[in-house]
């Protein structure tokens, strides 16, 4: 059965995203692990924790997926910038060991102009740190549209990071539909070559998740503006594709169009629609 669900807000807990997630016809979710912009994470409510994974096992809802905040970068300049996005990644994964299963990913950061080649050393430098620590959780690296001095703008990109990664057995990637094609890879056109390119460079068995999100903007545009399924550039014939490659199919996928909740019951239900019944 496909894997679909969307972006929560974990205000109100595990458990309540949980009921969310069966309202609307998810089987997973995704949640940020604190305010997008940083800031202090709530204290760990193990109560809640431990209603919402009996929840979670009795519906069937699993690989749910945490997302960093996004302010986080692990290739600042300052040095007090860098110790900041590891704290608080490292802080997220000890929260994350209370929920076995999930993933945790991540925008690789920004080089504010010291070059991608820095970038991509900072970010391993610091994904070998975190490996010190010994987490359990898997750590996505989010493909990216490459606005400005974005990281993980391309495949390559993210190869090198990994490349530099001295234990990838807990290193995967996390693939959003509007940042590639934003990016310049021809999803609506060409998804088989974009996948061969992906396998190619990266492998596609690194793939464990992907954002499905349609683009208010064109391909090669580097906005990173995402649209509702089938309003944008990208289409739902295009998302038809995706939920059915068989290389793609048992990926668990999220939404992060701009929806409120009845929004995203919509389109899951469009998306399981044109699911093959096999999947
Ligand atoms: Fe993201
Ligand atoms: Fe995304
Ligand atoms: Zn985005």
């Amino acid at each position: 059965m496909l894997r679909i669900g969307c972006h929560l807000s974990s205000s109100k807990g595990f458990l309540a995203m949980g009921k969310e997630a069966v309202k609307i016809g998810a089987n997973t979710f995704q949640f940020f692990t604190r305010n997008p912009r940083g800031g202090r994470a709530k204290e760990l409510n193990l109560e809640d924790i431990a209603a919402y994974r009996s929840f979670a096992e009795e519906h069937k809802i699993a690989e749910i997926l945490a997302h960093a905040p996004y302010t986080l970068n692990a290739c600042a300049k300052d040095q007090e910038l860098r110790q900041f996005a590891y704290d608080t990644m490292c802080d997220d994964l000890s929260r994350l060991e209370y929920l076995p299963g999930a993933s945790y990913n991540f925008h690789p950061g920004s080089h504010v102009k010291q070059g991608a080649e820095t970038g991509v050393q900072l970010i391993s430098e610091m994904l070998n740190k975190i490996n010190e620590k010994g987490y359990g959780t898997m750590i996505l690296l989010e493909t990216m549209a490459g606005k400005g001095t974005e990281m993980g703008r391309n495949f390559e990109e993210l190869q090198e990071i990994i490349d530099q990664v001295e234990d990838t057995s807990r290193l995967g990637v996390c693939m959003d539909t509007c940042h590639v094609f934003d990016g310049g890879y021809d999803i609506v056109e060409h998804l088989e070559q974009v996948l061969q390119e992906f396998d190619a460079v990266i492998g596609v068995e690194r793939l464990k998740a992907m954002h499905l999100n349609d683009s208010i903007y064109g391909l090669g545009s580097h906005k990173d503006r995402h649209e509702k399924i089938g309003e944008g550039k990208i289409g739902l014939k295009t998302f038809g594709a995706i939920v059915n490659h068989p290389k793609l199919k048992n990926l668990p996928f999220f939404l992060e169009t701009p929806n409120d909740l009845e929004g995203y019951k919509r389109e899951i239900a469009i998306l399981r629609e044109i699911a093959d019944a096999s999947n």
